[in-house]
């Protein structure tokens, strides 16, 4: 972690979260990234997280709004917008850890397409 600046990581909620954001769902080394879904700003660990936890269906961001923080690196709790993550080639601007590139195939679930 090469921030120097402490800013409190944002609470992901999730099934069987471990402490770098893996799921119930997700659990691969590589599954270390949490989404904050639009309808909540709220961090999940997944869509599925969010759709058997929240009470209320899920949106998706729409392109005009992609430079929020809606993608939480869970190595190191660096935020990124969507379109940076979706611009970062699967690995964290922050602390270069790899997330998994299979995630893209789901950003339909997440993200305006
Ligand atoms: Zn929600
Ligand atoms: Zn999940
Ligand atoms: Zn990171």
């Amino acid at each position: 972690m090469t921030d120097t600046t402490y800013r409190l990581r944002p609470v992901v909620h999730g099934q069987s979260l471990d402490p770098q954001t893996r799921c119930a769902h997700w659990h691969s080394e590589l599954d270390i990234i949490a989404l904050k879904m639009r309808c909540c700003s709220t961090y999940y660990a997944c869509r599925e997280c969010h759709d058997e936890l929240a009470d209320h269906p899920a949106e998706v961001w729409p392109k005009a709004e992609w430079d929020q923080a809606a993608v939480l690196c869970g190595a190191c709790g660096h935020e990124l917008s969507v379109a940076e993550y979706l611009a970062c080639e699967s690995q964290c601007p922050a602390c270069r850890a790899r997330f998994n590139p299979g995630c893209h195939k789901h950003s339909h679930l997440y993200f305006e397409t």
